[in-house]
């Protein structure tokens, strides 16, 4: 079998193999280092590339891939699973979003992929990451998550042609009802988007918010959803799930908090706005009603905001835009 070499995890044959890659250096001069799984069947097939906690405080993934890895005699696969399950180590030890040691530029590691191996600390920890889903990856999956543990949305490339439709194929068969056809302008420096421009269908999956903000259930569920999209590849055996139709968008919209305060959201994710739909209740510091938050498009609620502290210019609500069953 050919010899699939990720930092100090080296597959040469089925079963699983654990190691670390290196991805830059911390001040004391230890390597910056981040985990690495490969599980490898007995029969040759594709090689489905995974991310988790691409951004730090995103854990529900972590433990999707912890668990797509250890639930799975690996001889049964077709082919072979590389999980990253926590691509930004530094800002997973802080809890936060981004690396605390990136002082440079925002350190959106989801904004610096192909990177650069002369870049901000953000820009090579995602060189470091590429060289191997550009050299080892047929397929690619990205596990995010927005702001609450009711989120619940997928969007794949839609780079057209063959990588556009197999592509599709990997949202279908995971299922999730709200997924966008990502265009292909948005997301730049995405993994996502990089590699579907070097021919990789990719598709990002949004399960769960931030920090603890997931549940067991979730994490089952997702697992079962991406072993569904390998049954799909022929990575597994056994048929595949038809989720039926599904909702789509042609784009989607922020909306940022125009004002702050203690705020109540009044919608879930996946709940269908009009233009005039009440978001969330403000109330002042002394408990008064202080005002609604009502939405500025029709759409489906991607991310809502928990509350309870708002500031002025947070993200307020996450809107799928032209929903339509697809
Ligand atoms: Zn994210």
């Amino acid at each position: 079998m050919k010899r699939i070499e990720i930092g100090t995890a080296v597959s040469e044959g089925a079963g699983v193999v654990k190691g670390w890659l290196r991805v830059g250096d911390m001040p004391d001069g230890r390597p910056m280092r981040i985990p690495v799984l490969i599980a490898r069947g007995a029969a040759e097939g594709p090689t489905l590339w995974l991310h988790g906690a691409v951004h730090g405080n995103e854990c529900c993934g972590v433990f999707v891939l912890h668990e797509l890895v250890r639930t799975r005699d690996p001889r049964t696969l077709a082919g072979t699973v590389v999980a990253l399950p926590i691509l930004n180590i530094t800002a997973f030890h802080r809890k936060q979003r981004m690396s605390p040691f990136e002082g440079f530029s925002g350190g959106d590691l989801n904004r610096c992929f192909p990177g650069r191996p002369d870049g901000t600390l953000t820009e090579q920890m995602a060189h470091h990451v590429y060289a191997g889903l550009r050299a080892h990856a047929d397929y690619f999956i990205d596990l995010h998550t927005a702001l609450t543990d009711d989120t619940r949305w997928a969007l794949f490339a839609a780079a057209g042609g063959d990588v556009g439709s197999r592509a599709e194929g990997m949202a279908r068969a995971f299922g999730f009802a709200s997924t966008l056809p990502a265009p292909m302008d948005i997301l730049a420096g995405s993994a996502m988007m990089t590699a579907a421009r070097d021919g990789i269908p990719s598709l990002i999956v949004e399960a769960g918010g931030k920090g603890p903000a997931f549940t067991p259930a979730l994490v089952a569920e997702v697992c079962e959803r991406l072993r569904n999209v390998m049954r799909h590849l022929r990575l597994l055996p056994g048929a595949v799930t038809d989720h039926g139709s599904l909702t789509y968008f042609s784009s989607f919209a922020w909306v940022r908090a125009s004002r702050g305060g203690l705020f109540q959201r009044a919608v879930r994710c996946g709940d269908r706005l009009e233009k005039g739909t009440v978001l969330g209740q403000y109330y002042t510091l002394w408990g008064d009603p202080d005002g609604e938050a009502v939405s500025p498009h029709p759409g489906i609620v991607l991310a809502i905001h928990p509350g309870p502290v708002m500031a002025s210019g947070e993200t307020l609500v996450h809107i799928g835009l032209d929903p339509r069953a697809a």
